[in-house]
């Protein structure tokens, strides 16, 4: 089932706190999963991109990181609105998520910290809903 589907045809509404309207990233990545994007930490393969350290997070958050089996868009994306911070939901200010050693992150990066779309994030969203490719991607 294509991830984007079950929103077809069917009313959403989003709720925002006061503290989401202080950061439009909060904005951004809600309206995400409006339009049918998972966050990008729970993909299937992302195993092959960071390891969630389960211990460092209270047993009642631990649903927030387990993987969601859905169709993959583009490559794993570090940059992503979608993907959560290393320290997201972390207990005793240990890390929650670990990039694992052998993948080289894109430079500059900072995990779960973006305040607006990544290139992969539009490329994903032009995918599913099969658009024309932009000239902004290329
Ligand atoms: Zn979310």
């Amino acid at each position: 089932m294509k991830q984007f589907e079950i929103y077809r045809g069917v009313g959403q509404s989003v709720k925002l706190t006061i503290s989401c309207l202080r950061n439009r990233g909060y904005i951004m990545h809600e309206l995400g999963h409006l339009i049918g994007h998972y966050h990008e930490h729970q993909r299937p393969d992302r195993d092959q991109y960071i390891k969630v350290l389960y211990t460092n997070i209270p047993p009642f958050l631990r649903r927030e990181f387990e993987k969601v089996d859905h169709e993959i868009y583009g490559k794993y994306d570090f940059e992503s609105i979608m993907h959560y911070p290393l320290y997201y939901y972390a207990s005793e200010s240990m890390p929650s998520m670990a990039v694992l050693p052998n993948v080289t992150l894109p430079e500059g990066v900072d995990i779960g910290r973006q305040h607006t779309l990544s290139r992969g994030d539009w490329a994903k969203t032009n995918e599913m809903y099969k658009c024309p490719r932009s000239k902004f991607l290329k």
